[in-house]
């Protein structure tokens, strides 16, 4: 009688482990939330990394090699990475496709359209060498300037995918682990959301197990594309009361596990 019941307790005790581990797919939690902070803007060093650091969440910042902000304000991005955030490779000099619809604003020089594969591949690369002249860092992730995925109908990123854990696009949507196209992570663009707005989005996050990324640029200003730094904090505070349920990672951290599971 008495090995019967025992029977019965660990049989229970392995469903329910199957089902916890079912339940909480991104590394022991529910869902993952990866901050991103494009261009490397004087906010995301003066406002954003301030809360982060406060509340014990590590970001990743895609930065330009051409910034003079990257170049005057090197020894405090070195010191983020040490920290722990990532420095993302955003190219060197954030080319986009001008040859798209409303895109007037871009300036023959940064024409992605007018770019060939090898000097895209090549100014990837080299942002690469210099990254890892500031943080020592052999892995990271990529991001595409405006989203822009070819040249000419060409996919430049083939090229490179071996220098990189993960690309993050622009395409909107959660993503499911099992799912996820690591060449094109989605994301959600912020401009002008509320706090609210944001916690919404990692609710929904949570009751599907998925993954959320959040694209920023300006947060309390210096964009065109911002969200003020009352609903950014908004969002960070709610994530940090959430700590149990919420994995919040970089870029590449979220991604290497992802890759392991596989
Ligand atoms: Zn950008």
């Amino acid at each position: 009688m008495r090995k019967i019941t025992t029977n019965f307790l660990l049989f229970f005790f392995v469903i329910n482990v199957i089902y916890a581990q079912s339940d909480m797919p991104w590394n022991g939690k529910k869902c993952a939330v990866v901050l991103t902070y494009d261009d490397a803007l004087n906010v995301h060093l003066d406002s954003v990394m301030p809360v982060l650091d406060k509340h014990h969440f590590n970001a990743t910042f895609y930065v330009m090699g051409d910034t003079e902000i990257l170049n005057k304000r090197m020894e405090e991005w070195r010191k983020a990475s040490k920290k722990g955030h990532e420095l993302g490779n955003h190219t060197l000099a954030h080319p986009c496709d001008g040859s798209i619809d409303h895109r007037d604003w871009v300036i023959p020089e940064r024409d992605l359209s007018k770019y060939t594969i090898f000097r895209a591949v090549n100014e990837i690369k080299t942002t690469n060498t210099l990254l890892k002249a500031i943080d020592g860092k052999d892995e990271r992730t990529f991001a595409y300037p405006c989203g822009d995925l070819t040249i000419n109908g060409t996919t430049f990123y083939d090229q490179v995918e071996s220098e990189f854990v993960a690309a993050r696009g622009t395409f909107h949507g959660l993503e499911s682990s099992k799912t996820i196209d690591m060449k094109n992570i989605k994301c959600f663009s912020m401009h002008g959301q509320t706090g609210e707005e944001m916690i919404k989005l990692v609710k929904e996050a949570e009751a599907q197990n998925a993954l959320v990324v959040f694209l920023f640029h300006g947060v309390g200003g210096e964009h065109s594309l911002n969200v003020s730094n009352e609903a950014h904090i908004e969002l960070i505070e709610y994530l940090s009361k959430h700590k149990k349920d919420i994995w919040v990672d970089t870029m590449v951290e979220v991604a290497r596990y992802l890759k392991n599971e596989k």
